[in-house]
C-alpha cells in the first residue's frame, strides 16, 4: 500500500493506492496547517494517512510507502528535505508576511521517515513530470519538461530521459527565472521581474484588478483591451519555454495548472506562435501540448514518485 500526498500552500491532498493501477482511495484534503510547531505539517501528513485507511478499512501499518509531492523550494538538513517554501514558513519574510508562525522551514522527510519505511518527496512540478512521462502526454519523450501555469509557474525538466533533481531538489524552479526589469513584478520570493511575477494568477489579480479567469473570459468574449493583455502575458510566458527549449533542446512540452487548463485552446496558439518565432534551428520540432492527464496531473504526481 501506498501513500500519495501532495503538500500546497494552501491546502494538502492525501490517498491511498495499493499498488494495482491508479485507483486512489480514502482521498481527502484539508487547508494546510501553519500554526504550532513546525512539524505540524509533518503532523497533518501522517494524521490524514491513518484516517484514509480507517475509511477505506485498511490496516495502517500496511501503508509503509509514501510518496509526497510538494511545493519547494527545499533545503536539506542531515540529508532530510525540509520545505522552505514562502507561503507555509513565516520566519523567512517575517511578521508583514502575516503568517501564523515564525518556522524557517518545516520538516517533512525526517519525521515521514519514522513512520513509512520508505520515503520519496520531490518538487511538485518534477512529480507531475513524472506523472506526465509515465501516463500522460510525455510518454516516450527524452527531452522534455512539464510546465505548469497557475497561481505559480513551476517547471520539471528531463534531458537525455534523466529528471533534473539538482543538489537541493529545486532543479525547475523556473517561475523566479528574471524576464523583465518591469518594476511592478514583484515576486513572493523578493525578486523583481521574475515570470512567476508577471504572468502567475496571482500576479494577473495583482497587475490588472481582475483575476485570471476573468481576464481571459473578457478576452474570448472579444474584449480588446482584455485580449491585449493576455497577449501580452503569452509573449512572457512563451518567451520563458522559449527560453527553457534554448537551454535544453526539448521535444516536447506538457503543460498544465488551472490558467493554462481552462483556457488551452485560446492560449497554446498564442505561446506556440512566440516560442516558434524565436531562432528556428532550436524551436523547430518542439511541440507544446496540454497536460495528458488534464487536471487529474497533481492526483497522480505522488503516485509517480512510487512506481
Ligand atoms: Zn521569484
Amino acid at each position: 500500500m501506498k501513500a500519495c500526498i501532495d503538500i500546497g500552500g494552501t491546502k494538502v491532498a492525501v490517498s491511498l493506492n495499493t499498488g494495482a493501477g491508479l485507483e486512489l482511495l480514502g482521498k481527502r484534503s484539508e487547508p494546510t496547517i501553519k500554526t504550532g510547531s513546525n512539524d505540524a505539517v509533518a503532523r497533518q501528513v501522517i494524521r490524514m494517512v491513518d484516517e484514509a485507511c480507517a475509511e477505506a478499512g485498511i490496516p495502517a501499518d500496511k501503508v509503509q510507502r509514501a510518496g509526497v509531492s510538494s511545493a519547494g523550494p527545499f533545503v536539506l538538513r542531515a540529508g532530510m528535505v525540509e520545505l522552505s517554501t514562502p507561503n507555509i514558513c513565516g520566519g523567512m519574510a517575517g511578521p508583514a508576511r502575516g503568517l501564523p508562525n515564525d518556522w524557517l522551514t518545516a520538516p517533512i522527510e525526517a519525521p515521514l521517515r519514522r513512520r513509512f519505511a520508505e520515503v520519496r518527496v520531490e518538487n511538485d512540478a518534477v512529480a507531475a513530470l513524472e506523472a506526465e512521462r509515465r501516463w500522460g502526454a510525455l510518454q516516450g519523450y527524452e527531452h522534455c519538461a512539464y510546465v505548469t501555469w497557475s497561481t505559480g509557474v513551476g517547471m520539471g525538466l528531463c534531458v537525455a530521459g534523466r529528471v533534473l533533481r539538482g543538489k537541493n531538489g529545486n532543479a525547475g524552479h523556473g517561475g523566479h527565472m528574471f524576464v523583465s526589469d518591469n518594476d511592478e513584478a514583484l515576486c513572493g520570493c523578493g525578486n523583481i521581474g521574475d515570470l512567476e511575477a508577471l504572468v502567475a494568477g496571482n500576479a494577473v489579480a495583482r497587475r490588472f484588478g481582475s483575476d485570471a479567469a476573468a481576464l481571459l473570459q473578457h478576452a474570448k468574449a472579444g474584449d480588446a483591451a482584455a485580449a491585449q493583455t493576455v497577449d501580452e502575458l503569452c509573449r512572457v510566458m512563451g518567451r520563458a519555454l522559449y527560453n527553457i527549449t534554448a537551454l535544453l533542446d526539448l521535444q516536447r512540452i506538457s503543460l498544465g495548472g488551472s490558467v493554462f487548463l481552462h483556457n488551452a485552446g485560446y492560449l497554446l496558439p498564442r505561446l506556440d506562435a512566440e516560442v516558434k518565432a524565436h531562432l528556428p534551428a532550436l524551436t523547430e520540432g518542439c511541440e507544446l501540448v496540454p497536460a495528458g492527464l488534464g487536471d487529474k496531473v497533481g492526483d497522480y504526481a505522488a503516485l509517480a514518485l512510487l512506481v
